[in-house]
């Protein structure tokens, strides 16, 4: 019998890399060090996800479901890898919680981490308390209670989303595209219009980067059909004038400084690299890319492979990515490390 795959990471990628190989027969043990499986739609509350409109529990929590209940996929969660030693087909993991696993191959599917927007104090976040996060109005849309002003608990009239917030962004070393935030707060958006009819809700923007047939479904159905409304801007800072806060910038298309209250200001927060890149790096023998995301050895030959043989990798843990390429990324990486186990199983039989 073939040794497992360690997959290290149980978000989408992991879920759709470890339900792959159990589909062809191969053993899995997946180890997350969170408390438990579907990575940050699970972990950070998300609400209903881009494009396919499902709840984030429904879609993510199914994956999660169909490998907990897998014989083949052996779980451990809240825990990490201390060492990985050995050679492909012939590895040994060492856990954190002192057991060892014997393994053919890995998968690292260790995802991002998001911006945290106190790295943006100028823009309000931890000063004014109706300065929130995406993932906050996600949570508050997933828990059912509705987009409301954390100061007091009312319903906002007017809302501004901030996009960019800790992405394209060099003077705090953040030079990425997040890739879907443009997206989300799109989406968001016309959420908020849903359920507050009443609510104007304005999108601040560098550039709008609904790529591909995002293009239509969010930003031309966001202004059209739901009259959201977009302003072309560079933002100086979010203060408040005691009742509302104030959005302070230069709208960039007629060059003029603008100053637009708002009950709620949202920011459209980015994927970072996973903090533990460092530590992974290091554990795995693993190069990282120049800004701390897991570099890939290969754009098309085999896209999965990182720089050490035996060692794959999948999802946002090579930089911003979406979850559905995230788990097409899973299925591919799955692929290539069944290649190598049944290879090495063949080489011992000879
Ligand atoms: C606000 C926001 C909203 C979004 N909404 C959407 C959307 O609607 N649609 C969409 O397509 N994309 C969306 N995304 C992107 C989506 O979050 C990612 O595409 C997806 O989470 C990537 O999946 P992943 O499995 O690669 O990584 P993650 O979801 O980050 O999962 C990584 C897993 O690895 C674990 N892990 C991390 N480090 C270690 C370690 N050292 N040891 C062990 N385990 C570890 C973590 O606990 C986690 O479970 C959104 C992103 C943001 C920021
Ligand atoms: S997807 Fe949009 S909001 Fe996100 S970083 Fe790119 S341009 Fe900015």
């Amino acid at each position: 019998m073939s040794r497992p795959v360690l997959v290290v990471g149980g978000g989408p990628s992991g879920l759709s890399a470890a339900h792959a190989l159990a589909a062809a027969g191969q053993r899995v043990v997946l180890v997350d060090k969170a408390d438990r499986l579907g990575g940050a739609p699970i972990l950070s509350g998300y609400a209903k996800l881009v494009p396919s409109g499902e709840w984030a529990r429904d879609a993510i929590g199914g994956m999660v479901r169909r490998v907990e209940t897998n014989k083949l996929v052996e779980i451990r969660k809240g825990v990490t890898v201390k060492s990985f030693t050995g050679s492909p087909g012939d590895f040994r993991a060492m856990l954190s919680d002192g057991k060892t696993v014997e393994a053919g191959a890995a998968i690292l599917c260790t995802g991002f981490t998001h911006f945290d927007s106190v790295n943006k104090p100028e823009w309000g976040f931890g000063t004014y308390p109706d300065v929130v996060t995406t993932t906050q109005v996600e949570q508050m849309f997933s828990s059912g209670k509705g987009v409301r002003c954390p100061s007091d608990g009312r319903e906002p009239e007017r809302v501004a989303i901030l996009l960019c917030v800790g992405s394209r962004d060099r003077q705090i070393g953040r030079e990425w595209c997040s890739k879907i935030c443009c997206t989300v707060s799109a989406n968001i958006a016309m959420e908020i219009r849903e359920a507050l009819p009443r609510c104007n809700v304005y999108i601040y923007y560098m550039d709008i980067r609904t790529f591909g047939l995002y293009e239509d479904l969010y930003y031309w159905e966001s202004q059209e059909k739901h009259r959201v409304k977009y302003i072309k801007a560079r933002i100086a800072e979010v203060t408040s004038d005691g009742k509302r806060l104030l959005v302070k910038g230069e709208d960039t298309l007629v060059k003029r400084p603008i100053s637009i209250p708002f009950d709620l200001v949202v920011h459209a927060i980015g994927m970072d690299p996973n903090i533990d890149n460092m530590t992974l790096s290091a554990v795995f023998d693993v190069k990282l890319q120049k800004h701390g995301h897991i570099e890939k050895a290969s754009t098309y030959s085999n896209m999965s492979e990182s720089s050490r043989a035996g060692v794959f990798v999948a999802g946002a843990a090579t930089g911003p990515e979406t979850i559905d390429d995230s788990i097409a990324q899973g299925q591919s990486a799955a692929m290539a490390a069944l290649a190598l186990v049944r290879s090495a199983l063949l080489e011992a039989a000879e």
